[in-house]
């Protein structure tokens, strides 16, 4: 925890910021070691420069926040109280001049921002989400180990969707199914709303689960994650139900096709847009380029969307311990929808998927 903070510390100095004051739970996590979601409540962590950190919780949350191993100061507020007041009580003690603030510019809300302005008149405010961003997007071993278990616990979950699928069911029984059965096994939660999607719904990348009932000949799509000591996966699986068209068959067989390539392509060095256009080339060549409008991957960590972002235009070299996701998919309106999605880490050579469920088309 020390080396992470010790990294913006060095950064902060290199800015000239004394100090930083970081709200996005997921960084606060990363950095402090302290999971928590305030809902409407302050929580904050502030990092100087040249001063010792301090964390700024809910008064409510004090006593977790110390069971989690920060090791500086822990403040806390009381709903009576302003909790603005104490934290600039608390970032003049330790700094007496303050000329720039660092903040997650695409986190921190317009109320708490105006608040820093109006106690730190003279502050300019500078952005220090990519310096974040960049520090998290390469994996220690520990984090590698809980994403690898993270992914099995996603591969389990899809597994238990497979075994739901009847003509009638719903899409919200087996969503319902899923979750339930997951949160039995412990983990503490899902890393984004599960996706179980058939039929017309097939064919929408984002859809939402509802009340479509899974019918012969339609594919059904799972997409989903859990969220395990921290860390997310996230995973998806199209799989069909009785007899499919060969359209259908044409349209998983290119996706997978394009999955694989992808990933033949990592290791470190690789650009990230060669792994992109691994895939969309496979996609554009058998006339399906119009029908996968999305990038074919993305960062995966704390949070389940992290650098780096596997697009057709992202130049950024590859290295060894990055984790992302290649997620291609084909989505033909009335026709299908199919995505295959894994998580994989970048090695020296070459990569490992993380999960590890089957690819190969299965009937039910
Ligand atoms: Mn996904
Ligand atoms: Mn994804």
């Amino acid at each position: 925890m020390e080396k992470k903070i010790n990294l913006l510390q060095n950064w902060l100095e290199k800015e000239q910021a004394e100090v930083a004051f970081i709200t996005n739970p997921e960084n606060i996590a990363y950095f402090a070691g302290f999971h928590s979601d305030p809902h409407e409540r302050v929580l904050g962590l502030a990092v100087f420069s040249n001063e010792t950190p301090f964390l700024f919780t809910p008064g409510l949350e004090v006593e977790e926040a110390k069971r989690s191993g920060f090791n500086h100061a822990i403040y806390g507020y009381s709903d009576t109280e302003n909790p603005f007041e104490i934290i600039t009580q608390q970032i003049q003690n330790r700094a007496k001049s303050i000329t720039k603030i660092a903040i997650e510019k695409s986190h921190m809300n317009v109320g708490y921002y105006e608040q820093l302005a109006k106690s730190f008149p003279n502050a300019n405010f500078i952005d220090i989400e990519n310096k974040i961003q960049m520090t998290r997007l390469v994996k220690t071993k520990d984090e590698i180990k809980i994403l690898k278990e993270a992914a099995l616990l996603a591969d389990e979950a899809i597994q238990i969707g497979i075994n739901e699928i009847a003509a009638g069911k719903t899409e919200a029984e087996i969503v319902a199914k899923i979750d339930y059965e997951m949160r039995k096994k412990g983990v503490s939660g899902m890393s984004f709303e599960t996706m179980v999607l058939t039929g017309k719904n097939g064919a929408s990348p984002h859809g939402t689960p509802g009340d479509t009932q899974i019918q012969k000949g339609d594919f059904v799509l799972f997409d989903l994650g859990v969220v395990h000591k921290g860390y997310c996966s996230d995973t998806t699986r199209t799989i069909a139900f009785g007899e499919i068209s060969t359209q259908q068959k044409e349209i998983y067989d290119t996706v997978l096709k394009a999955q694989l390539a992808a990933i033949e392509k990592v290791k470190a060095g690789a650009k990230a847009k060669e792994i992109d256009l691994a895939a969309r080339k496979i996609i554009r060549d058998s006339g399906y380029g119009d029908y996968f409008p999305h990038r074919l991957g993305h960062g995966l960590g704390m949070g389940v969307h992290e650098f780096p972002s596997i697009t057709e235009t992202n130049e950024m070299l590859l290295t060894e311990n990055m984790v992302f996701t290649i997620e291609p998919g084909i989505y033909v309106p009335g026709v299908a929808g199919v995505r295959i999605e894994d998580d994989i880490v970048v090695t020296e050579n070459g990569y490992e998927i993380l999960t590890e469920f089957p690819k190969e088309l299965q009937y039910v």
